[in-house]
């Protein structure tokens, strides 16, 4: 047997379809953000700008939040010595975790390694617990929340993206004796849309279903102390379950649950994705902490977010460039096609010393190919007009479309069938 042919062939098909990956080998500068040292295949280094992080406040290079992790570090040591179930749980970790549930002003909060790890633990032990269990999850939810829905062997219904009145069929035409679960984002990262959260509530409250809700892309960027977009529609109180990274907004690393006292007991003492997996080491615990406390208190970081976002938009925009409008800080610039998403990408970088990964099929469905591009705090201004003069000569060299009329949230493509659906997300 031909092992290692087999695997070749794998990732042949992959270049076939123009998605084969390559990841920039980068090296952030800590007090430089947006800026990073880039090698090429030659290993030569230089300098460039980052478009395209997640890291969306720049909190990873926050002196604070470097000071709390190094103090942790060197008072603790580096790693967590194990699982919570065996070797208890660190101090840094209570007091992370009793910040989260202030954050959203829950009863408890559970944190796990990842974001994904905490979507897919929790939305399937939850699942298992309710017997006989359906669950309604968006059809855009990410890749974790899917796994998640899955891994519950629950029943489910999948909703079209953000329609209330699919959802309502779907909770309706479910027996009212069965538990329902409804799983959703907030901030969908791709389009940049935001979810009808209230009316979704007012479904859940309609048919006696249980909330989740992912906000991941939201936390530490909305709501007066951080907490979301629940948070800044007022309605954090309403949802059951709250889902969020400690890796993206609040720049460090982690996922965690908030909900009730007894929701979040019974995935702790059920999930195995949890139990059986060593904690997160202190060092992280207490570099998320101070970042979290920090962004409770400072609305600065989001007001500056808020701007450089928006004028990112209007300064691409008047360029003629098509963005995609958006109601948060994510400026999706469609291209519509892998190969040509790939070579502007190729381009940004070597002629234009500027970093934006390209996005294509399976993370979002095919012709809907983009640059995702998310200014932080830390862009300047001139940071801004000098990605704009790289994207139109780009935009010009590759003869790229410039129309913004053509621009269109994912769902009404989906919904006039010119688009096909991802198997997952990611
Ligand atoms: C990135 C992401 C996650 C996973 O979070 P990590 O902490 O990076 O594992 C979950 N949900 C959504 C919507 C995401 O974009």
């Amino acid at each position: 047997m031909d092992y290692r042919g087999l695997f070749e062939d794998a990732v042949d098909a992959l270049r076939q379809e123009k998605r084969y990956r390559v990841f920039a080998d980068l090296e952030r500068i800590a007090g430089r953000f947006p800026t990073a040292l880039y090698r090429d295949a030659a290993d030569n280094a230089r300098e460039i700008t980052i478009w395209c992080s997640n890291d969306y406040l720049g909190m990873g290079q926050n002196d604070r939040v470097i000071a709390a992790m190094q103090d942790a570090a060197g008072r603790l040591g580096v790693g967590a010595g194990g699982t919570r179930n065996i070797s208890g749980t660190n101090r840094p970790l209570v007091e992370l975790e009793r910040s989260l549930a202030d954050l959203h002003r829950k009863e408890a909060a559970l944190v796990f390694t990842s974001g994904f790890v905490s979507n897919e633990a929790a939305i399937s032990t939850i699942a298992r617990l309710m017997p006989d269990c359906v669950i309604f999850s968006d059809q855009l939810n990410h890749a974790s929340m899917i796994a998640g829905v899955r891994q519950s062997g629950m029943q489910k219904h999948i909703f079209r993206h953000n329609d209330v009145a699919h959802l309502r069929d779907l909770l309706a035409a479910t027996p009212r004796s069965r538990p329902k679960l409804i799983c959703f984002e907030s901030v969908y990262s791709m389009d940049g849309d935001v979810a009808p959260i209230e009316e979704i509530l007012d479904l859940a409250d309609e048919f006696g279903a249980l909330t989740y809700i992912d906000e991941v892309h939201a936390v530490g960027l909305y709501g007066e102390r951080g907490a979301g977009i629940a948070e800044r529609e007022g309605l954090m109180e309403r949802i059951d379950i709250i889902e969020g990274t400690l890796a993206k907004g609040f720049g460090v690393m982690g996922g965690y649950i908030a909900a009730n006292q007894a929701i979040v007991d019974a995935v702790r003492s059920y999930a195995p994705e949890f139990i059986f997996t060593t904690a997160l080491p202190p060092a992280l615990c207490a570099a998320a902490r101070a970042s979290i406390d920090h962004l409770k208190a400072s609305p600065h970081e989001r007001e500056a977010h808020q701007r450089q976002a928006r004028l990112t938009k209007e300064i691409l925009s008047e360029a003629g460039l098509p963005v995609m409008h958006t109601d948060t800080h994510i400026v999706p610039l469609i291209v519509g096609d892998a190969r040509l998403c790939k070579a502007a990408s190729d381009m940004l970088l070597e002629k234009h010393n500027i970093y934006i990964q390209p996005i294509n099929y399976p993370t979002v469905p095919k012709g809907t190919e983009r640059l995702r591009i998310t200014p932080t705090p830390l862009h300047d201004d001139e940071m801004i007009i000098a990605l704009r003069h790289a994207l139109v000569s780009v935009w010009t060299s590759l003869q790229l479309p410039r129309e913004r009329s053509t621009v269109k949230y994912t769902t009404e493509r989906l919904n006039s069938g010119d688009l096909t659906l991802p198997t997952s997300g990611g």
